[in-house]
């Protein structure tokens, strides 16, 4: 998924790392000839590409970011009695992660693109719901479920 920079700091190594929207980071080396991205190299460089995009794989992965702070968690749900709106394509606001639980039973959840996945979740499993993907969830028979959401 595209994600727009919102800072930067520098790793173990002194290498510049972008913070992406999302709360994952993205090294932006600059080793020519290799890795050109010489706008790391000064200040005014590295703000002239705040806000611009790049895209985060880990967001595709479904990759839970480090440091999220928890902020609500809604009713367990079942297979009648869950909000119509998840079974329609939705997605949560920027800068929110959602998870989403399955106490029992199985829970199709189905990812647009670009990440285009389709997850069959069982009793026990989680998934996380990246800011801003559209999604959708398809109870498999019986099923209790929940979501939580976080950010930072
Ligand atoms: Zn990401």
């Amino acid at each position: 998924m595209l994600r727009k920079i919102t800072g930067y700091h520098k790793d173990d190594a002194y290498d510049w790392v972008a913070e992406l929207e999302c709360y994952h980071n993205q090294h932006v080396r600059h080793r020519p000839p290799f890795q050109v991205r010489k706008w790391t190299q000064s200040e005014s460089g590295r703000d002239s590409m705040l806000g611009s995009e790049l895209e985060c794989v880990l967001c595709n992965d479904l990759a839970w970011p480090e440091a999220l702070v928890f902020k609500r968690r809604t009713p367990e749900f079942n297979q009648q009695d869950f909000p119509e709106g998840l079974k329609k394509d939705h997605s949560t606001k920027a800068g929110v992660w959602g998870r989403i639980t399955v106490v029992e039973g199985l829970l199709h959840y189905h990812c647009d693109a670009p990440v285009d996945r389709s997850l069959l979740l069982e009793a026990g499993m989680s998934a996380a719901i990246p800011p801003g993907l559209r999604h959708r969830v398809e109870p498999q028979g019986p099923v209790r479920f929940y979501v939580e959401f976080f950010a930072r």
